[in-house]
């Protein structure tokens, strides 16, 4: 198995969903799971999405086997492969200029014919070539599809496949323009095949946009006499309107789920299910770890795949609410910091208990932001925390709580002592109390658990303050 991922940007939903497919069925069947870097568009490959591609499935919790294998540095045997295939005759050089080629596409169109090559200088003879040459015209290198060719393969996911050579788009390009006595630079689907060979790879899992290249992968495989690998292409990611997912639709590349507060684990369980049925009784929350032991392609859907958000935030928050509060921390810790929060010099029990505080309500980590503002900025108080003041028996009660506050931290016991003592001192419900509490701390009648709100802000003197504020 094997992810071969261009370097042309960050690391994408799609790729990377594709990568959790290769990695589960490599470590369900035992294999092995390489990464090819494809680096040779020199123009719009970069180091830097390198990186974020392997820094992202590292992310993601997908291990490789080996050192990856970059394409590059491989031209050497892409090159000889395609002499082979001129030796052999099954590639030779076309001398059509780029007017011509695009003179027969405006022929086609206008004919409305797809476009396709015409096989022009497939037999051209030594003096046509010669002439050719004489012209200084350079050549590209194409391999020879014969229109009658039937090319079948069985798909893990799809099932039987058939092609047929007249389909193809007639004689391909392997190889870009160059001077004739030369092989210019090598082009995809030659050298995914001479890649995919020379690694040894046995099945070749990727989106179902790569069909038409395996048929004439195939024919490659055949003309350099290399095993065929099993083929399984799995189904595009679609956006709610049923389109596939492009950069149109916002969030698509790995970084921008993260920087909105998906954790590694929610999204890899996600995109596992992008496609993929769990076996019955297995639910839908796993670890991929699980997802391996049960993995393979007979409940892997023909279907493209809708990306469904609210399924994405549901796993997130499970994931979220399995969090330990020093994990929690340790995640959220970056956040708030960037907040400009002192959480470096904040006491790391209290950092952990407002984590157990917030984590049950959290849906994204970046929720963690806005729950957690309360307790390190002072709040405006909105208008329903104003009204609540202002009701009867409010601020008696919030005064009475203040006369019994002590100064430093308090137990639960304690404070809910104090609240006790309070009310009947006030002589109202104690219901009344704890909303005008909740008021006057946060500033809202909504937010998490009261006591413990209370608890946090005690030890500070900042629940002091705000009381004292609200009166
Ligand atoms: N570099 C190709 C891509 O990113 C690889 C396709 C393949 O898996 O063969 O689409």
């Amino acid at each position: 198995m094997r992810l071969a991922p261009s370097p042309t940007g960050t690391l994408h939903i799609g790729t990377a969903r594709t990568a959790v497919f290769n990695w589960l069925f490599a470590r369900r069947q035992g294999g092995q799971f390489l990464l090819r870097i494809e680096d040779t568009d020199k123009e719009r490959s970069k180091p830097e999405y390198t990186a974020n591609i392997l820094e992202g499935l590292q992310w993601l919790g997908i291990n490789w086997d080996e050192e990856p294998v970059v394409q590059s540095e491989r031209i050497a045997e892409h090159r000889a492969a395609i002499q082979q295939l001129l030796d052999s005759g099954r590639a030779y050089r076309c001398y059509a200029t780029e007017a011509e080629l695009t003179e027969m596409r405006e022929r086609q169109a206008a004919e409305n014919r797809a476009p396709r090559y015409d096989n022009r200088h497939r037999n051209l003879t030594p003096e046509q070539e010669q002439a050719f040459i004489a012209e200084g015209r350079e050549a590209t290198i194409r391999f020879r599809i014969d229109d009658d060719a039937v090319i079948t393969w069985t798909d893990l996911v799809r099932g039987e496949m058939r092609w047929a050579g007249a389909d193809l788009g007639g004689d391909m390009v392997i190889a870009r323009r160059a001077p004739a006595d030369q092989i210019g630079d090598p082009l995809y689907n030659l050298v995914v095949v001479v890649d995919d060979a020379a690694m040894a790879i046995t099945h070749v899992i990727r989106g179902e946009d790569h069909i038409a290249n395996t048929a004439k992968q195939l024919l490659l495989y055949e003309a350099l006499g290399a095993p065929v690998p099993v083929f399984a292409h799995t189904p595009l990611i679609l956006n709610k309107e049923g389109k596939k997912l492009s950069k149109r639709d916002g969030v698509t590349s790995v970084n921008d789920f993260r920087a909105q507060g998906y954790t590694a684990e929610a999204l890899a369980n996600y995109m596992t299910l992008l496609g993929w049925s769990p076996p019955e009784g297995m639910g839908e929350r796993f670890s991929l770890a699980e997802a391996a032991a049960v993995f393979d392609f007979e409940r892997v859907n023909k279907a493209g795949a809708r990306f469904d958000w609210d399924k994405l935030n549901w796993l997130n928050s499970q994931v979220l609410h399995e969090r330990s509060p020093e994990q929690l921390l340790a995640e959220l810790e970056p956040l708030w910091s960037a907040q400009g929060w002192p959480t470096t010099t904040a006491d790391a029990t209290w950092l952990q208990e407002l984590c157990a505080l917030l984590g049950p309500s959290l849906v994204t980590l970046q929720d963690g932001i806005e729950q957690a503002r309360p307790f390190f900025e002072r709040p405006e108080l909105n208008e329903a925390a104003q009204k609540q003041l202002a009701t009867e028996g409010a601020r008696p009660a919030l005064a009475a709580l203040l006369e019994r506050l002590p100064e430093g931290p308090l137990s639960p016991e304690a404070a809910q002592a104090l609240l006790g003592e309070a009310v009947a001192a006030a002589g109202v419900k104690k219901g009344v109390l704890m909303k005008t509490l909740r008021a006057a701390l946060l500033g809202s009648l909504q937010g998490p658990d009261l006591l413990t709100t209370w608890l946090l802000l005690q030890p500070s003197g900042e629940a002091r303050s705000r009381i004292e504020r609200s009166l």
